[in-house]
């Protein structure tokens, strides 16, 4: 391995998140607004996606310089066809150590989560937004209805152990919560609330929205006795757990309580831009380096360039930064 390469503020690189697409199935309010994202909305064209080979020659590279994780995400990551042989490839031949995805479950079939699992993947994470059926197609924007048990109970069958993220915003789904742990306790779970977050320009975001990291332990508590769990420090969640189960709860508080000091990601976006913040506006091209010849010692270099200059803290200066730069979309990015 080349030597590990440390940012501006010190922080190491080691965990890639990949945007394999950035269509989605669904049309979740705080994420892709059906009415921004409507048929007329340009998505990347094929031509410009990173194919499977692009993505794992990209990956090749970074391991040099101390790629370890990676997170398939999207859009919707699912809609990618054959993303099982991508996990595969990077498992077996790149000798990724931990790979996993995040998806909304609408095509999480038993078989589809059998072949994840025959593929490498470490694990799944699912994104449940609600429990409570009247709601789950305001809140997903879509007719579908989700019946999520038999998908909760597949995953723990083949990953032994489920990962759900929530999104918790004021008015929608904040009532439920207790009843997400109520559910996902009797699993091998570990549940992670998200704090609402300003990420692109098509949410309408609102801080009056958020519902606190803080707030949310202060009510679990009252039903559920919490132990604090030591994490590693690059870990984006706070986690406790749960006494007298199996489970865990991790509180992922980007707006109360930022955790940029220890951010030790980057991002690939769905056309081959790398991101070093989730909030950036503009990417750095590497697709027309890895399309070009030599492009391992090209790619190499440059990453090793962007990732000395980087001094990104968008959630640490937020609220004083006076920077009003428009952001990419979550979609687009991954999240
Ligand atoms: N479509 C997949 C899914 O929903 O799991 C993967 C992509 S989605 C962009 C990845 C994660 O980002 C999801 O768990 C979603 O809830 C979260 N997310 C999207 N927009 C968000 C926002 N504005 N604030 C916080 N989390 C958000
Ligand atoms: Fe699609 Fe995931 Fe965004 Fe919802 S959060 S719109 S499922 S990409
Ligand atoms: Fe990392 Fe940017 Fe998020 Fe801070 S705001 S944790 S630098 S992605």
């Amino acid at each position: 391995m080349d030597s590990l390469i440390k940012d501006k503020l010190s922080r190491n690189f080691e965990y890639l998140r990949i945007s394999v697409t950035d269509r989605c199935n669904f049309r979740c309010s705080y994420c892709m607004p059906s009415d921004i994202f409507n048929k007329d909305y340009r998505y990347i064209s094929q031509d410009k996606i990173l194919s499977y080979e692009e993505i794992i020659d990209t990956c090749s590279v970074l391991k040099k310089i101390g790629l370890k994780k990676i997170r398939i995400t999207g859009g919707e990551p699912l809609l990618r066809k054959n993303i099982d042989k991508l996990i595969y490839k990077l498992k077996e031949e790149v000798m990724i150590d931990n790979i996993s995805i995040t998806t909304n479950g609408s095509l999480l079939t038993e078989n589809k989560i059998s072949l994840l699992k025959e593929s490498g993947l470490d694990s799944i994470t699912l994104s449940l937004d609600t429990l409570d059926e009247n709601k789950i197609s305001s809140i997903n924007g879509t007719k579908k209805n989700i019946s999520f048990t038999p998908i909760l109970e597949n995953i723990e069958k083949y990953f032994n152990q489920i990962k759900t993220n929530t999104v918790v915003i004021k008015g929608i789904n904040d009532n439920e919560v207790i009843d997400f742990v109520n559910l996902l306790a009797k699993f091998h779970a570990e549940i992670r609330f998200i704090e609402y977050m300003d990420v692109g320009e098509s949410n309408k975001w609102d801080l009056d929205k958020v519902v606190s990291s803080a707030s949310l332990r202060e009510k679990i508590s009252k039903h559920y006795n919490l132990v604090p769990i030591q994490t590693d420090c690059s870990s984006t969640a706070k986690k406790w757990s749960i006494k007298n189960t199996k489970s865990s709860i991790g509180f992922i508080s980007s707006i109360t309580e930022p955790f940029c000091a220890d951010c030790n990601r980057a991002r690939l976006s769905v056309d081959g831009k790398l991101f070093t913040c989730l909030f950036a506006s503009d990417g750095f091209d590497i697709k027309s380096l890895i399309r070009s010849d030599d492009y391992e010692k090209k790619l190499l270099d440059f990453f090793k360039d962007v990732w000395t200059e980087r001094s990104d803290q968008y959630s640490q200066i937020r609220f004083i930064s006076k920077k009003e730069v428009p952001k990419v979309e979550m979609s687009y990015i991954g999240g």
